[in-house]
């Protein structure tokens, strides 16, 4: 049997065989977004990616291609398109996109789906994708179609966020590019960070409201919202260890699956 958790991985008939198996089949939705002087475009991709691969290994399932654009980008949580390298998806493009992945994911007979995001403006488009999917079924045509929605920074405990941030949580907004990406960056691949590169120019002291167009002088030029010192791979395994380690628990518990031996 092959071992690799990778949907494009698999050949057709292996992909046939595991969700038949019901094999859970995780999504990671990312972003391609400037993430500091310091950081790769992609770590909204890598993040979420590198969860669902441990997750998936925990508990048989299957890991699909992430969707690598984001929502817009914004201001207050991840900079916003005013930088180079940021390529948006419209919230409508984004939803439709999750939506036509779990109508195809149910017309395969997948019937438990883990969304696992990475980018904070995907959230509630998301949301939506996820309710036009079931709209497109149709609500009573749905079966036992299971659909589990998560935010991989959800799942880091107060205690490890305490022991990160000794001085106070800036908040998740704020941690764009910041000690928590950049600590899981380090974690799993340290080739895309280069903490020596990083600016130290914020926090960013955002007004409570938004403006439209977006002023260019909201933004810590830099592109980091909060700050990088104090990033250590071993606190990005902390992360790891915290997010997954739940991740797989509720998985467990949501689709009523025993613990694999
Ligand atoms: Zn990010
Ligand atoms: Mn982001």
């Amino acid at each position: 049997m092959n071992d690799s958790v990778y949907w494009c991985e698999q050949t057709w008939p292996e992909s046939k065989a595991k969700v038949e198996a019901g094999a859970p089949v995780f999504l990671p939705l990312g972003s391609t977004e400037q993430h500091g002087h310091h950081m790769a475009l992609g770590v909204d991709v890598v993040l979420p990616t590198e969860v669902c691969e441990r997750v998936a290994r925990e508990v048989g399932g299957l890991v699909l291609p992430a969707v690598p654009y984001g929502n817009r980008s914004q201001p207050r949580s991840g900079g916003g398109p005013g930088f180079p390298g940021t390529l948006n998806l419209s919230a409508q493009t984004f939803s439709l996109v999750v939506k036509d992945v779990i109508c195809e994911l149910f017309r395969q007979g997948v019937r438990r789906i883990v969304v696992v995001n990475g980018h904070y403006e995907n959230l509630w488009p998301c949301v939506e994708g996820i309710e036009l999917a079931l709209d497109a079924i149709g609500r009573n045509q749905l079966g036992d179609l299971n659909i589990l929605r998560m935010d991989h920074w959800e799942f880091a405990r107060p205690e490890t966020i305490a022991q990160i941030f000794p001085d106070g949580y800036p908040g998740i907004e704020l941690e764009h590019a910041s000690v928590l990406e950049t600590s899981m960056m380090l974690a799993v691949r340290p080739d895309l960070v280069d903490l020596s590169r990083a600016l130290h120019d914020g926090p960013a002291q955002f007004r409570p409201y938004d403006r439209f167009p977006v002023p260019p002088v909201e933004v810590p030029p830099s592109g980091v919202l909060s700050m990088t010192e104090g990033s250590t791979a071993e606190k990005g395994e902390w992360l790891f260890s915290d997010v997954v380690g739940r991740m797989v628990d509720i998985v467990r518990q949501e689709f009523q699956m025993g613990s694999l031996s």
